[in-house]
C-alpha cells in the first residue's frame, strides 16, 4: 500500500478528524513559513522574525514592527491552496471536527471551514489599544507607520506575539476537539512553536498522520508520516 493509499484507508474509517497545522500549509498559497527552504530565517531581516513579532519589539520599536507585518505577514490577495478545500471538505462531509491552526491568514476559513481554532489569532481582527474600536486587516494594510485610531489610540492586531499567552476558550477548544479526535493530521508544521505544538500530546488515538516536507520532532511517534507537500497529497484524498 502507497502511504497516500494508507491515509485513505485511515480517513475512511474515521469519524471525528481534526487538523492541527502551521505556517507549511499555507506556503502553497504564496505566503512564507519561518523555517522552510524559502521561510523567513533565509531572508535578511536586522531581527529574526520571532524578534519583530515579539510583544518587546512592539512595545519597543513600533514602527519597524509594522513595516515588516504589513510586509510579510498581511498577505490579503492570497487564495485557500488544496489543503485548505479538502479540510473544508471533509468537515462539510461530516468526517472532520475541527482545524486547529497556528497560522494568523484566516485562508481555512476562506476556504469554508466553519469550526476553525486560531491559536495565534486572525490578521482580520485588529482593534484600538486605546478604545477597543475593531478595524479590519484593509486599514492596517493601508495605513503608513503607525495604524492610528481616531481617538488617538493604535491599532494592534488580535495576532498573539511572543512573550503573549494564547486566548484560553480557543486553547481549551483545540485541547477538546484533539482529546476527542479519532483521527489526527498534523501538517506543515516544525512543531516548535510552544505551547501550540504541545496540544499534539493530547491525542490518544491510533492514527496520527504527519504531513510535512521535513522532518519533525514527533516523527518517531506518527502511525504514518509522509514527507511531501501537504497541498499535493490531500489533493489525492477521496471524501466519500
Ligand atoms: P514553521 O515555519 O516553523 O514550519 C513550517 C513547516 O512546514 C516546516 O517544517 C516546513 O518544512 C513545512 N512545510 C512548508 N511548506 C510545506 C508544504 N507545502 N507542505 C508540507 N510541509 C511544508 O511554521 P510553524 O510550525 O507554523 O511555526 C511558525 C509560527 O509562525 C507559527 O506560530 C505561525 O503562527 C506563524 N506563521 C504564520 C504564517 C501564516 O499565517 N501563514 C506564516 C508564517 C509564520
Amino acid at each position: 500500500m502507497t502511504s497516500i493509499e494508507q491515509l485513505q484507508s485511515m480517513i475512511d474509517k474515521s469519524s471525528r478528524i481534526v487538523f492541527f497545522g502551521g505556517a507549511g500549509v499555507s506556503t502553497e498559497s504564496g505566503i512564507p513559513d519561518f523555517r522552510g527552504v524559502d521561510g523567513l530565517y533565509r531572508q535578511k531581516y536586522r531581527y529574526p522574525p520571532e524578534t519583530i513579532l515579539s510583544h518587546t519589539f512592539f512595545m519597543t520599536h513600533r514602527e519597524e514592527f509594522f513595516d515588516f507585518y504589513r510586509d510579510k505577514m498581511l498577505a490579503l490577495d492570497a487564495q485557500p491552496n488544496a489543503a485548505h478545500k479538502k479540510l473544508a471538505e471533509l468537515e462539510a462531509a461530516g468526517k472532520l471536527t475541527a482545524v486547529v491552526t497556528q497560522n494568523i491568514d484566516g485562508l481555512h476559513q476562506k476556504a469554508g471551514s466553519k469550526n476553525v481554532f486560531e491559536l495565534h489569532g486572525s490578521v482580520h481582527r485588529n482593534y484600538c489599544m486605546k478604545c477597543g474600536k475593531e478595524y479590519s486587516a484593509e486599514f492596517i494594510r493601508d495605513s503608513k507607520g503607525i495604524p492610528t485610531c481616531s481617538c488617538g489610540g493604535t491599532v494592534k492586531p488580535d495576532v498573539v506575539l511572543y512573550e503573549e499567552g494564547l486566548d484560553q476558550k480557543t486553547l481549551t477548544g483545540a485541547v477538546e476537539a484533539i482529546a476527542n479526535a479519532d483521527m489526527l493530521i498534523v501538517g506543515g508544521t516544525s512543531l516548535t512553536v510552544y505551547p501550540a505544538a504541545g496540544l499534539v500530546d493530547y491525542y490518544r488515538g491510533s492514527r496520527l498522520v504527519l504531513i510535512n516536507k521535513t522532518t519533525t520532532p514527533l516523527d518517531s511517534h506518527a502511525d504514518l508520516v509522509i514527507n511531501g507537500s501537504i497541498g499535493e497529497t490531500l489533493a489525492q484524498i477521496r471524501v466519500s
